[in-house]
């Protein structure tokens, strides 16, 4: 995998200290590799190699003290650069009502996916309606209906026909029953073909939608880079949305399709449940893909060293709301003396990093400790019940300060998070099977 070849890549480099020519040529030659691997598109591979190389020949490179940690910067920014920098960008539904296309080839999960956007908007307390817009398959239209009725969202399908004449039908529709957000669903097939094109451009002259986004199926692998530019000239699409990154597909799709046509990935799919759909974002991305064997080796490290008994205890007692202070300065002596906590925690996907303050030293760990020896065994199991007056007390107790309680508080609270977060991932194999 490309994950496996980068870390062996950057292992190589790591231990030999400063860079030479010929060490950046040989990683240069790995990534290459790897990307070709993943199914990245040939032109993109060579494009980009070609321009890691150079960067990574600059002086910069070869003088820097840490040339590796440089060159590792280098992939991970330039991959960044092509996923079209650090920003998520956001489905646009500023208009009402908000008119979503979802295009693609025959299979690639736009029903699927119709239902499961529908789903989240719905849970935002939005009005969405779902527009059953393939005709070409009168199972097609069924599907969403049942989709519809497992989450509790209306479909139009109007005379189950013509999908132009129910595209517009639906507008009306939408308009009458105050739906907010419109989530069409349209015919795919197997190959591109005029008469598909045609009713597209069609359906979109129609709604003059917001967003035309295109459903790519992960693992179709380098064909799908030839159709996401045919829809993207005929259709001039606002994003993608690439699905079946559960499954072991390689992914390298991501990086083409945004490079050939230079728009986003907006979300992706990561199962058949309705609630597996998330945003994307390239910086985590790739930032896994990088960090991804550090991670594994982590957890290695943590499921050897950590007293596993206690651990899988106070995962029990947290996930029950039991996970208390005491139990608190038990893992944050145990995550110390593993290291790297921050950079595991770089790589989960949901916690805002400029949250992440855990435990700077041992003074910290020291004021930790005075402050829960200086609170009340109810206050230990329920920190929640601390008034600012007991806080200052506790502070005057403790020989610390109101801020430093604050931040055990909040570190506490980030602990919680991270611990479930790792759950998550261990528990659905997001680690080992990550698309790359
Ligand atoms: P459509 O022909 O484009 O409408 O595709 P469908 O929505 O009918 O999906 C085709 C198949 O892909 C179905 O079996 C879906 O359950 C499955 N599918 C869609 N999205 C995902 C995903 O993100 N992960 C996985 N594993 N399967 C998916
Ligand atoms: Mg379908």
């Amino acid at each position: 995998s490309l994950q496996k070849k980068l870390s062996g890549v950057f292992k190589n480099l790591s231990g030999k200290g400063k860079l030479t020519e010929k060490n950046i040529k040989d990683a240069v030659r790995e990534v290459k590799l790897a990307l070709l691997e993943a199914d990245v598109h040939y032109k993109v591979v060579k494009e980009f190699v070609e321009k890691v190389k150079e960067e990574a020949l600059g002086e910069k490179v070869l003088e820097s003290l840490t040339p590796d940690q440089e060159f590792i910067r280098i992939v991970r920014d330039s991959l960044i650069e092509i996923m079209g920098g650090n920003k998520n960008n956001k489905i646009n539904i500023s208009k009402n009502p908000a008119f979503i296309m979802l295009t693609g080839l025959q299979g690639s999960g736009k029903t699927t996916t119709a239902a499961k956007l529908a789903n989240k908007y719905k849970k935002k307390g939005r009005n969405p309606l779902l527009v059953a817009a393939d005709t070409y398959r009168p199972a097609a239209i069924d599907q969403l209906i049942q989709l519809g009725q497992d989450i509790g969202v209306p479909v139009f399908s109007g005379d189950k026909k013509d999908a132009v004449k129910i595209t517009e039908d639906s507008k009306k529709y939408a308009q009458r029953n105050l739906h907010d957000i419109v989530i069409i669903d349209t015919a795919g097939r197997l190959h591109i073909d005029e008469i598909m094109m045609k009713e597209l451009e069609e359906i979109k002259n129609i709604l003059e939608p917001e967003e035309i986004l295109m459903v790519v199926d992960a693992m179709v692998g380098q064909d799908a880079v030839n159709s996401a530019k045919e829809f993207n000239d005929k259709l001039d699409l606002t994003g993608f949305i690439i699905t079946k990154l559960d499954g072991d597909s390689r992914g390298g799709v991501i990086i083409s399709i945004q490079y050939i046509t230079n728009k986003p990935v907006k979300l992706v799919g990561v199962g058949e449940k309705i609630d597996d759909l998330e945003e994307f974002y390239p910086e985590r991305y790739v930032g896994r893909i990088l960090g991804m064997g550090d991670v594994l080796s982590f957890i290695e490290k943590v499921e050897k060293e950590v007293d596993k008994e206690k651990a899988e205890e106070d995962a029990e007692r947290f996930l029950e709301g039991k996970f208390d202070l005491e139990d608190f300065l038990d893992q944050i002596r145990q995550i110390k003396s593993l290291g790297s906590l921050s950079g595991l925690i770089e790589m989960l996907p949901n916690v805002p990093k400029d949250q992440v303050d855990i435990i700077k030293g041992e003074e910290e760990l020291k004021k930790y400790e005075a402050i829960i020896n200086s609170m009340t065994p109810k206050e230990r199991k329920n920190p929640k019940i601390l008034s600012y007056s007991r806080k200052q007390r506790i502070a005057k107790g403790s020989g610390t300060t109101i801020q430093d309680i604050n931040r055990l508080l909040k570190n506490y609270d980030q602990l919680k998070k991270t611990m479930k977060q790792m759950k998550k991932l261990k528990g659905r194999k997001l680690m080992r099977n990550f698309p790359f």
